[in-house]
């Protein structure tokens, strides 16, 4: 009985509670029901009202806007913004005013080959700019506007992401196009081909399914992913059957200096480097080290690159210009001194390209390949001098570079652990 009671009256309470929870959402459900009555019928109303008038107004300038005339230009080479504003027939006194606000924000010399330049404007007594929009470089593009016959420029940027991508191949003829077909970006492949050229001969010692990987990243424009650029390489390795395996890694320095070292963090930059040459532009290096006025013998005395003509030719290392000019059989001809009684020597050169002074840099671009001199084709004969004598490049052995200690190498190894982490979350694409 008791027991009874007890669930009676329990009863009873959630009975109440029930019927207390379900009255008061129905009362709920009224009154929302009620207020969004009520506002649909105000959006509605206002919005009949709203369009209407709204509509026809913005109909109206968009009219106008359309009727606008407009000139579309793809830049050619050699355009500037002031000979394509000439070219479309305005005025003299409205382009100076147009050039000198552009200058505020970029050089309006500097315009992109191949991109679209849309010029807007009205022709009422004389033929003159409403806007200027210029594609700039990636994701910024250039503006200009007349605001109440004023001109105000400006440069927008679109919002970027960055993706990391891991590639790897073999070599099949150069690493510069068995790069390209394995999806590699071509600046990604150029970088890597110069930071391995302190010690790799892209001539003779990359052969016939020798093995590359690089990783690296790269920004684009969420919904644009044509558009990319090449943001930090991480790490690149190759792996020679000439010369083994070589691995770098990006390692950034406290002071902000961005270099390349390998695992055990020996810099990837030499004193010299074995090939002073863009490297992404020699011939097929495969049969070439096997000719003989392309290899090193005692009567030649040198390496030889074969590359097309105009192709630039770097200092091998930092030093000073003691001979540029023409050399009898070496044709155009520069030879650098350098550090620890090392010399270098370039010949059969199209020209010479114009330095400021004696000295150079490592990678500076000195001249250009030709066939100056006694040449049978297009080339680059490379010398190396010791102590006055010529040596063969391939059988040097350089003082290595900077070698990190103590601290950095401490945050080297760090930013090297997190390299192959992110390597290794990836997977290969
Ligand atoms: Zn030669």
């Amino acid at each position: 009985m008791i027991f009874n009671t007890f669930i009676g009256l329990k009863l009873k309470k959630i009975i109440t509670q029930i019927s207390v929870f379900i009255a008061s959402i129905t009362i709920f459900f009224l009154l929302i029901d009620k207020n969004s009555d009520k506002n649909d019928k105000n959006i509605e109303d206002s919005e009949i009202i709203y369009n209407k008038n709204e509509f026809n107004d913005k109909l109206i300038k968009k009219r106008v806007r359309q009727t606008a005339p407009v000139i579309k230009i793809k830049v050619k080479s050699g355009d500037t913004l002031e000979k394509i504003l000439i070219n479309s027939g305005f005025e003299n006194e409205e382009i100076v005013k147009l050039i000198k606000e552009t200058k505020k924000k970029f050089d309006p010399k500097n315009l992109i080959i191949g991109k679209e330049i849309t010029i807007k404007y009205q022709e009422t007594d004389k033929k003159s700019v409403n806007s200027i929009f210029i594609p700039l470089e990636f994701n910024k593009n250039f503006y200009l506007q007349k605001i109440d016959n004023k001109y105000v420029a400006e440069i927008s940027s679109k919002k970027t992401q960055i993706r990391l991508v891991r590639k790897k191949g073999f070599i099949s003829d150069s690493l510069y196009l068995s790069g390209l077909r394995a999806g590699v970006n071509n600046k990604a492949i150029n970088e890597m081909i110069s930071i391995f050229s302190f010690s790799v001969d892209f001539q003779r010692d990359i052969w016939r399914n020798d093995n590359f990987e690089i990783f690296y990243e790269e920004e684009f424009i969420k919904y644009e992913k044509s558009r990319k650029n090449l943001g930090k390489i991480l790490f690149a390795s190759l792996d020679l059957q000439s010369l083994g395996s070589l691995k770098l890694f990006r390692f950034e320095s406290e002071k902000g200096g961005i270099e390349f070292f390998d695992e055990n963090g020996k810099s990837a930059k030499k004193l010299l480097m074995k090939t002073p040459i863009d490297g992404a532009r020699l011939s097929s290096g495969f049969g070439m080290r096997k000719h003989p006025i392309l290899g090193y013998n005692v009567k030649h005395r040198g390496v030889d690159f074969a590359a097309p003509t105009g192709t630039p030719i770097y200092a091998a290392g930092d030093g000073i210009i003691e001979k540029k000019g023409w050399n009898g059989a070496y044709g155009k001809y520069i030879r650098i001194r350098h550090a620890n009684n090392f010399k270098t020597a370039y010949a059969h050169l199209s020209k010479f390209n114009k330095l400021p002074s004696g000295r150079v840099k490592q990678g500076k671009i000195i001249g250009f390949v030709g066939t100056t001199g006694r040449s049978t084709g297009p080339h680059l004969h490379y010398e190396i001098l010791k102590n006055g004598k010529r040596i063969n490049p391939q059988k040097l052995k350089l003082p290595s570079g900077r070698k990190l200690k103590g601290q950095e190498l401490q945050s080297f190894i760090e930013q090297k652990n997190v390299i192959y982490r992110k390597m290794d979350n990836l997977g290969v694409y």
